[in-house]
């Protein structure tokens, strides 16, 4: 019996579950840890609370999830509750799939104002991730700027530019959903330090913007290369590239309707952050022109005022104690997933924060060569029996898949009109759904 233990139940985690159970079927036994009593990480905590089609893709690891063969083991922090090197001696092979969960630090002057926060926080709070539930952003000024050209700017955009009445459906949760009813933001800001040709935002995306009750998007003409060059572009990309050719289209007359704009400030790399009695109020930019590719600053600054800041400019991994870990890059030091024999990774522990959910499922089958190379039919370890003492004596209170259904069963129960549920965003509260005190 082969024994493997995979940290995080991510869409890494669990498409590598999915590959080891095509690989050695009853073969094999497979434990999905996870520091929260709920699975499926970013799915349930990033993925916008209005992409619902998105999150349903969840729904494809349950069948995984409730085989014989593999576990879900909520409720553990590893290199907390239990280390890496202990769950070595208890497993053939451990894979890290623990995802990118911190910012990528700002580093500009002004970024440890208050009301300046990092993406990850950001949509950890209106995505009711525990750690971030309590975040409450500051939503009664004006002007709100998000930094970064990516689907996650867009996320953020949208989220603050919606109405309530946008929100039908979604499993925003209410305490975010209360804040943004009362939000003053009429204006957001998406700063980009390069060009429209160099977005990372994906067309379905950023058409949505073009399509909000009370938003209009905005883009500056000037901004926008000759349209000729767009052929130059995949098609993908020539698509984003049209939407925002259409959102610069919009006339005048539109803009002045409309009650929130969101407005694309592209070659705008911003600088510091400007504060007043502690907060930020105001962002200083300085233009930039693309050489090779890349931004430029031409030393023309200027300030757009800034009540919220959030910045989605990317993301790290978190180290563990006892694992190599790449500081440049965010992400544990890793040969194709293979931090060494036995001790592997996958999805953004492996390749850092880019990617689709999709982009993981690779991931799952390329490490599972692996461990087939380096470990064989297994090496007669405890696995699953040897954890479950180990908790015993620990006293951890692990959380099952099927207590994960009896927490999913209560957030339905308690959804409020038209929502799929509400979340609980505090652990004791999930421990407590799940039947225990
Ligand atoms: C804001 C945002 C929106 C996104 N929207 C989309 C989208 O619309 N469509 C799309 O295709 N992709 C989207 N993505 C990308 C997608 O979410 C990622 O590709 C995917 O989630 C990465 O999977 P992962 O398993 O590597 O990491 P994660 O999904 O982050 O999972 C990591 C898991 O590991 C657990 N964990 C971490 N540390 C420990 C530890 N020490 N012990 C135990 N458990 C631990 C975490 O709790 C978490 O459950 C989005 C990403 C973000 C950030």
């Amino acid at each position: 019996m082969l024994h493997i233990a995979i940290i995080g139940s991510g869409p890494a985690g669990y498409y590598t579950a999915e590959a080891a159970q095509k690989q050695w079927g009853d073969a094999v036994r497979v434990d999905i840890f996870d520091q929260l009593p709920v699975p499926f990480g970013l799915i349930r905590s990033g993925v916008a609370p209005d992409h619902q089609s998105i999150k349903g893709v969840s729904r494809r690891y349950d069948a995984v999830a409730l085989s014989d063969n593999v576990r879900f083991v909520g409720h553990v922090s590893v290199g907390r509750d239990v280390s890496v090197a202990e769950l070595q001696g208890l497993y053939d092979a451990v894979v890290l799939a623990t995802g990118a969960p911190n910012d990528r630090p700002l580093g500009l002057p002004g970024a440890d104002l208050g009301n300046v926060f990092g993406s990850a926080a950001f949509v950890g709070w209106y995505n009711g991730h525990p750690q971030f539930a309590g975040l409450a952003p500051d939503l009664s000024g004006g002007h709100a700027v998000v930094i970064g050209n990516g689907n996650v700017a867009l996320d953020v955009a949208r989220i603050l530019a919606k109405t309530p009445q946008e929100f039908a459906g979604a499993d925003i949760v209410a305490h975010a959903l209360d804040a943004l009813a009362g939000s003053a933001i009429r204006h957001v800001t998406i700063l980009g330090r390069r060009g429209p040709h160099q977005i990372a935002m994906t067309p379905k995306e950023l058409g949505e913007l073009g399509n909000l009750a009370r938003a209009t998007p905005r883009v500056d003409p000037a901004d926008l290369p000759a349209e000729a060059e767009d052929m130059m572009l995949e098609p993908g990309q020539r698509k984003s590239v049209a939407h925002l050719r259409s959102f610069a289209a919009i006339p005048e007359h539109v803009h002045a309707d409309a009650a929130v704009e969101v407005e694309f400030d592209f070659f705008a790399a911003p600088r510091a952050l400007i504060g007043e009695e502690g907060r930020a109020r105001a962002i200083e930019v300085e233009r930039t022109q693309i050489d090779a590719g890349r931004a430029i600053g031409t030393g023309d600054t200027y300030r757009i005022p800034a009540d919220l800041v959030v910045a989605c400019i990317g993301y790290q991994s978190s180290p563990i104690p006892g694992v190599p870990f790449e500081e440049s890059a965010g992400r544990f030091a890793n040969d194709e997933g293979r931090i060494l024999p036995g001790l592997y990774c996958v999805g953004w522990a492996r390749r850092g924060p880019s990617g689709t959910i999709g982009t993981n499922r690779p991931d799952g089958f390329s490490v599972v060569e692996k461990i087939a190379e380096d470990v064989g039919a297994g090496a007669a370890k405890q696995g699953r029996e040897g954890f479950d003492a180990l908790a015993k004596a620990r006293g951890l209170d692990v959380v099952t898949f099927r207590d994960w259904q009896k927490i999913n069963d209560a957030e339905i129960a308690r959804a409020r009109d038209g929502a799929p549920r509400e979340k609980f965003v505090d652990v004791a509260d999930m421990i407590g759904a799940a039947g225990r005190e």
